[in-house]
Formats: C-alpha cells, structure tokens, sequence
C-alpha cells in the first residue's frame, strides 16, 4: 500500500518474462506503436504526441524540462511539496531564471497568485505537480492548464502520481506536456518515462534557437522513434525496454477496458473511502481540506502520543506495508499510504484494519471498529 511501486496485475507481470523480442520484430513494433496510441486515450490527448523512454519519472520531467526550455528563459515552478523543489533544482541545471510559488504544506497556491505572478513576467514555461506524492495534496490541474493558456505559457504537469487514477484531460484542459512513470497508477514495473506532448510543445521544441544540451533526452533524436513505431516501421535510438513496454499495451488495455469514467469515480470512491476512516480514527492529514486531496494516496499524521516508528512496525506485522514520511521539515510525523491501481474495497478493510490493530498496540484510544465501518458506509 505504498504509492508506488504499486501492486501490479498478473497479466501485466506475465509480459515482463516472455522470453524478449528484438525491439525491430514486427510484432513488437505493432504492440509499441499500439501502446503509443493508447497513451493518448488515456491520457485524453488525441492530437499529442506520445514518448516512451527507458527511465524514471525524474528523466520524464528532465525529457519536458530539457526540451521546453533554454537557458536565460523564464519558468515558473508551482510547489506543493518535494517534487515542485525538485522541477525548479532540474530546470536551473539547463539555465532557466527559476520563479518558485510555493504552497504552505497541505495546501496548493491559490489561483489568484498564480494569476498575478503570470502578469507580472513574461514566462516561458510553468510546471505543477498534480499530486504532489509528499503531501497527498491534489492541485486544480484544469485551472493551471487554463491560465497557462490565457497567458501564452506552456504547462508541464507532473502526473507521476496521478495519471489514470486522478481525472486530467489534457487536450481540453489546454496542458501542453503530462508526464509520468511506469509504477504508479499506469501499472507496470518501474523502468518508463511516460508523456505526452501537445502540438504546441512540439513546435516550441521545434523553434528553439540552441540545441537540447541533453543528448538522451533531445526529441531530436526520440521524435523520429516514436513516429517510426506509429507508423509500424522499424527504427533504432537506444534499446526500448522491451518487455516494459509489452507490460505497458497490456495494462493501458486493461485501463481503456475498465473504462476512464470508471477509474476516475473507483479512485474517488476510494480516496474518500480511505479519508473517511481516518478520520473516523481520530488522525488528521496533511491536507487541509477535502477540496485539496488526492485520491490515489492520503498522508495521516501521527496521532498525539503515538511513536511513528512503533505504528509503522505494527501495521507491517499486520502483513501491510505504508510508507514513511517524505517532507524534510514535518518528516517524522506523519505516513503515507498509495490506494491507486487495483487496490479493491478489501484491501481498504486490510489496511485500515491493521492500522487499528497498530493503534491498539500503540496503546492509542478510539473504538475499536470505528474506521473499517466508515469504509464499509462509503462502499
Ligand atoms: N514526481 C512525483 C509526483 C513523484 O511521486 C515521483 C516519484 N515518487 C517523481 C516525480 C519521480 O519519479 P521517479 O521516482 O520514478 O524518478
């Protein structure tokens, strides 16, 4: 129940040991090029050119990043957590003049300062993180993508920890770039930078005056693969992950099966589910409100007299596994649990009943039952 890598589908994981094609074999290339198509269904964005590169999320950002921008431009980083700090640390590297608003911790800037911010300087690009995975806390993406419109600014939205579990709809909501990895919400192991690229990032790309000073990342040298394997043709740049991208088409299928109204309101339905009980126990959370949670992972703090330590060691003698706090300054007092993917009502109740069972043991009082009830009234 970490948020990420998540728990991946047995179909999925069965693609990872087929013994491994040439990235040149016609089937392969059929099952690339139709993973390429199918990004853009998910992704809502049929006129945007899809990427798949061997990597992390991290190399998604520097591939936008690297791309977008060159160096003496202006960007504007909106934080809401470690992932923000981490844009504006990656666009400095290529000699972008880096504005950070960064948001109080559990909360997102309000529009109006973005608004303001976007007046006052001419900017080249703006980046955002969607969910932000250190606070859980949900940014309004449709908002950022307008005001990236009205102001001529391209958008980068970094969806490492929402894509295909949190609602984004790039094409209508004006978001030039959506990135993301392969081991969160999309279902497969990790190992791909994932995104896609509206028409308008590409022609900025096309029109920069210098060269991409990242070699692995230059489109230059991407953009003719991707197009290659659209069209069915065989091409080389560097060796696709073969086998992660097999797993890819299978669990973008998967997703297009279940159907993206569906996810959208299961991962609602869940990340309220989750909350609910939470609070039912007595624990705040890192967000301040419900308007600013996400639903693919919640951020509890520790109760008043509870040892985190002792809480996590419980809950994993439970036989489930949370993850530690992220945010160096609140670091020690708070955990985080991912409820993105297939995790299914029952995995809730196992969750939430080991985290009571942890409570008990940390000798923390509430009644017992209380938070598997509140789970059960929203399913
Ligand atoms: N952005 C966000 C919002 C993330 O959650 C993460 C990973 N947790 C990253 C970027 C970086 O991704 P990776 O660890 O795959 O490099």
């Amino acid at each position: 129940m970490i948020p990420g890598p998540i728990e991946f589908e047995p179909e999925v994981m069965q693609e990872m040991a087929v013994p491994t094609p040439s990235h040149v074999d016609p089937n392969f290339i059929e099952v690339f090029g139709h993973a390429l198509e199918l990004m853009k269904e998910v992704w809502f964005c049929p006129s945007g050119q899809a990427f798949v590169v061997a990597g992390t999320g991290t190399l998604a950002m520097d591939i936008a990043g690297s791309n977008l921008i060159e160096a003496g431009e202006n960007a504007l980083v909106i934080s809401t957590g470690y992932f923000g700090e981490r844009y504006a640390d990656l666009l400095k590297r290529y000699g972008a003049k880096v504005d950070i608003l960064k948001a109080p911790s559990g909360q997102i800037v309000p529009m109006e300062l973005v608004e303001a911010q976007l007046k006052k300087k001419n900017y080249k690009l703006m980046t955002f993180t969607h969910v932000d995975t250190s606070t859980a806390v949900l940014n309004d993406a449709k908002s950022l993508g307008a005001l990236g419109r009205k102001y001529d600014v391209l958008t980068i939205l970094d969806g490492v920890c929402s894509v295909a579990g949190e609602e984004i709809r790039q094409e209508e909501w004006g978001i030039d770039v959506v990135l993301t990895a392969s081991q969160k919400a999309i279902g497969v192991p990790p190992g791909l930078a994932l995104l896609v690229a509206s028409p308008k990032a590409i022609n900025a790309f096309k029109a920069r005056e210098t060269a991409v000073s990242n070699y692995y990342c230059d489109w230059t040298n991407w953009l003719p693969i991707m197009k290659a394997y659209e069209d069915r043709k065989p091409s080389y740049f560097g060796t696709p992950a073969v086998n992660l991208i097999m797993a890819l088409e299978t669990s973008l299928k998967l997703i297009l099966k279940e159907g993206m109204e569906n996810r959208f309101k299961r991962h609602l339905q869940t990340g309220k589910a989750f909350r609910s009980a939470i609070k039912a126990l007595g624990l705040a959370m890192i967000p301040i409100d419900e308007s600013v949670c996400s639903n693919t992972l919640s951020a509890p703090y520790f109760p008043e007299g509870v040892k985190g330590n002792e809480l996590l060691g419980n809950i994993s003698k439970e036989g489930v596994i949370v993850a530690g706090g992220l945010l160096s300054d609140i670091k020690g007092k708070y955990f985080r649990v991912g409820h993105m993917g297939s995790v299914n009502r029952s995995d809730l109740l196992a969750t939430i009943g080991a985290i009571e069972t942890g409570l008990k043991q940390c000798n923390y009082s509430f009644e017992p039952g209380i938070g598997l009830r509140a789970v059960q009234n929203i399913f």
